[in-house]
């Protein structure tokens, strides 16, 4: 496996690959979720690539960009263990030269809701910085988490728009096995903080159960739902919604009809701030 830390050395060992390239854009501190990435990646590409970057541009002040955690030794071998071909490495300078003009890529009809609310600047830098490195390693498949659903829905509508020519694959969250999805972040949550950061996916469980079991379809009653679970486990809500799985904007009535609905949670416990989702399609019902 090589590693490449800038762009020229990447695109030298990029071009020797042979046949099709899956690509799994990452911050590092890679677990499970990120392994799922690549090893679906592996089942429909010749090659895996992976690159770890923590992008500045997506982090407002006062967030975690600096003590986000960065264990690069391990995060290599993790890949090497999933038999990736390659790792790009790059540092703040290689994606973001100082002197050069800066570009703006955003989809605002998804990026302004949700996430985009609470982090206003968080949607214009993951376009940007995965505009830029899909530009560098031109892969023919892309794969992200769903774990990040609305991000997702973001880059494909980015790809589309933009003709870019890679197709994207979207992976199911990973989750531990009480049900809290893995993320990098969790690390910062403390024993005691961990029972009750569970309650995002209680929440999304209950939501799920509500209208598929209940057949609950006033989205109201369901967000209601979900926010007395989050009380009970004293997190604080940015969001914890019902939304058009496809636009990500607020349904009217949840009808068997609809092309699916995702229950979408973002809250803090205490300093560390968490988002969940589950898919609730309409076939289930
Ligand atoms: P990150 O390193 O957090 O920027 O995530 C890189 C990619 O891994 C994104 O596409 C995430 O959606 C995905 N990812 C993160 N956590 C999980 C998880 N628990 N299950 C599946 N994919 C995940």
């Amino acid at each position: 496996m090589w590693t490449a830390p800038t762009i020229e050395s990447f695109r030298q060992q990029r071009h020797k690959l042979m046949g099709s390239v899956a690509f799994v854009p990452t911050m590092g501190a890679l677990h499970d979720g990120h392994v799922a990435l690549m090893r679906a990646g592996a089942a429909i590409a010749d090659h895996v690539v992976v690159s770890i970057f923590v992008n500045p541009t997506q982090f407002a002040p006062g967030e975690d960009f600096e003590r986000y955690p960065r264990p690069l030794d391990r995060d290599l071998e993790i890949c090497r263990s999933a038999s990736v071909a390659g790792v790009f490495v790059p540092n703040v300078e290689q994606m973001y030269p100082r002197q050069q003009l800066t570009c703006e890529v955003n989809v605002p009809a998804l990026a302004s809701v949700l996430e985009g609310e609470f982090r206003p600047q968080f949607f214009g830098g993951v376009c940007r910085v995965v505009a830029k490195l899909l530009n560098i390693v031109q892969p023919d498949i892309a794969c992200f988490g769903q774990k990040d659903y609305q991000q997702y829905k973001v880059i494909q509508a980015m790809i589309a728009d933009l003709c870019m020519p890679v197709s994207i694959q979207m992976v199911p969250t990973v989750r531990e096995a009480d049900g809290l999805a893995m993320s990098s972040r969790n690390v910062y949550l403390t024993a005691a903080q961990r029972p009750r950061a569970l309650g995002l996916h209680k929440a999304l469980v209950a939501a799920a159960a509500m209208i598929q079991e209940q057949g609950e379809t006033d989205p109201l009653a369901v967000e209601a739902t979900m926010r007395t679970i989050l009380a009970a486990h004293q997190l604080r809500v940015d969001y914890a919604v019902v939304r058009h799985a496809q636009t990500l904007q607020p349904v009217d009535c949840i009808e068997p009809a609809l092309a699916g609905v995702v229950a979408l949670i973002a809250a803090h416990c205490d300093q560390v701030r968490l988002i969940d989702n589950l898919l609730i399609p309409s076939s289930e019902r």
